[in-house]
């Protein structure tokens, strides 16, 4: 690849990318709070980091990739209060907090394989780095930059010079002589709580004991103490949804930089939302949607990377279950035409050099942030123009799914749910038997669930009957 570009949130510009280290590209992205499922919004984010590190790896570039799973302090108010979402998620459950933690992570972790997300090289945990945060914010008292109050120890933004530069805007609302409500104590309404205190009429299941009393920290400082003991104090990017910007980067920003002095992370890079019905999709707001859930529907996870795909990450993406349907299909033709042109070219040689010429054009709208949709619509125009070697169409369907992850070399074939394919095979046994009588009662119980058999020389290939009225 020439150059990378990408739009740095911090200078609001797309500016050409080079890593602190090369080849070495550290690379940062806040984690799932876990009290319960991760719904497709926040895949979407996961997706867009997800090609972003393997748009750098097809740079050269060696990713080192943290990411944190949040298990402790994310209250269900930004503004430090409110219940701990854990807590309150394990009460639910009922199962202790530290279970919660644990299922939820797993699930999330086994959700991100089926979105072919490559893992992070570390996975760290909040709880498991409590005496880093904790020895962060006393780097931080011992500069003077917090205070102390009744249910904990606060990061004074004032003192703090360049405080809230990642979003300029959200400060302009915050003026002197602005009415913001703001709790009893604090001395700015942007400061926020590095340690909070159990609170003394209630035990809390997950807690420690600190220089300043037993809490436990505040949910922005895991994020800095973390990256800079996996990353350094200094790194090269650090992502997350649009909605992490306004507080929590600013925050993690002030921390790191307020401690250390020096600039904390070269490029800030954040995914727009998935919207449903008009409002972003969220956890706390409730209908949203899981991986769990398009699996019941019979839709391929791979499908939904396949949606992602069809907008720039920084442009809102609407769901709707009609347009993930179209996308399941778009993926089933191209995984078909993969077959299709395997079967042709199986014996054919070169194609290497034909490639590398329609690649460019992939590759080129990659390196302008990440523009995915004209990269993909590169690869649907080189399948259309069929220009090149059944051969080379082959190879480029493979190059370009290095970067798209959508498993398209493998057989739309293999994606029925289990049951439908078990009724598949025993109507293919009962054709061989001849027992066509059975053969015929079994295709109509799979047209009743939505799936339409074809009979070919080679075998039965299906289909699914496009119906828009079995979606909610
Ligand atoms: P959370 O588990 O709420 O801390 O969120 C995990 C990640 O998902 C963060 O990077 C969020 O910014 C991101 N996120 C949350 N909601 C959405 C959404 N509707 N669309 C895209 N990303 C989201
Ligand atoms: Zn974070």
């Amino acid at each position: 690849m020439e150059k990378l570009y990408f739009f740095n949130t911090l200078s609001r510009s797309k500016e050409a990318f080079k890593p602190l280290r090369p080849p070495m590209v550290g690379l940062y992205t806040c984690g799932p709070t876990v009290y319960n499922d991760q719904h497709i919004g926040n895949f979407r984010t996961a997706i867009f980091q997800d090609t972003l590190k393997r748009v750098l790896r097809l740079s050269g570039y060696q990713v080192r990739h943290v990411m944190n799973v949040t298990d402790v302090g994310h209250l269900t108010s930004d503004a430090d209060e409110g219940e701990d979402k854990i807590e309150v998620g394990a009460a639910r459950e009922g199962m202790t907090a530290w279970e919660i933690a644990e299922h939820f992570t797993q699930r999330y972790l086994k959700d991100l394989a089926k979105l072919n997300i490559i893992a992070p090289d570390v996975l760290c945990r909040a709880t498991g780095h409590i005496p880093e945060q904790i020895e962060l914010a006393r780097r931080l008292e011992a500069k003077g930059l917090t205070y102390r109050i009744e249910d904990g120890v606060y990061f004074d933004t004032s003192k703090f010079p360049g405080y809230g530069r990642l979003d300029p805007s959200r400060l302009e609302g915050l003026k002197p002589g602005a009415r913001v409500e703001m709790m009893a104590g604090k001395k700015n309404p942007t400061d926020f709580a590095l340690w909070k205190f159990s609170p003394k009429d209630k035990k809390r299941q997950m807690e420690w004991p600190s220089p300043w009393g037993v809490g436990f920290p505040g949910w922005h400082l895991e994020c800095s103490a973390m990256a800079m003991h996996y990353l350094g104090e200094s790194f090269d990017i650090h992502c997350g949804g649009a909605d992490l910007i306004t507080i929590h980067h600013t925050n993690e920003i002030a921390q790191a930089e307020g401690a250390t002095g020096k600039q904390f992370v070269r490029f800030w890079m954040h995914g727009e939302f998935l919207v449903m019905n008009q409002a972003k999709m969220a956890k706390s707001a409730g209908g949203f949607v899981t991986v769990r859930v398009l699996e019941e529907k019979g839709v391929d996870p791979l499908a939904y990377r396949y949606y992602c795909t069809t907008a720039h990450y920084r442009k809102q993406l609407d769901f709707t279950w009609e347009a993930l349907e179209a996308a399941q299909s778009a993926l089933n033709r191209l995984r078909d035409r993969a077959q299709a042109l395997f079967q042709e070219s199986r014996n054919s040689p070169g194609g290497v050099e034909e490639t590398a010429l329609v690649q460019k054009r992939f590759v080129e709208r990659l390196e302008d942030d990440l523009d995915i949709p004209g990269a993909v619509a590169a690869l649907w125009e080189t399948l259309k123009a069929g220009a090149i070697s059944p051969k080379a169409q082959y190879l480029f369907l493979e190059a370009c799914d290095a970067v798209l992850g959508l498993d398209l070399l493998k057989s739309s074939q293999d994606q029925l749910p289990e049951e439908i394919r078990r009724l598949v095979e025993e109507r293919e046994d009962a054709r061989l038997r001849r027992d066509f009588k059975t053969a015929d009662e079994i295709r109509l119980r799979l047209a009743a669930k939505g799936f339409v058999l074809e009979d070919f020389a080679s075998g039965v290939r299906w289909k699914k009957r496009q119906e828009k009225e079995s979606r909610p």
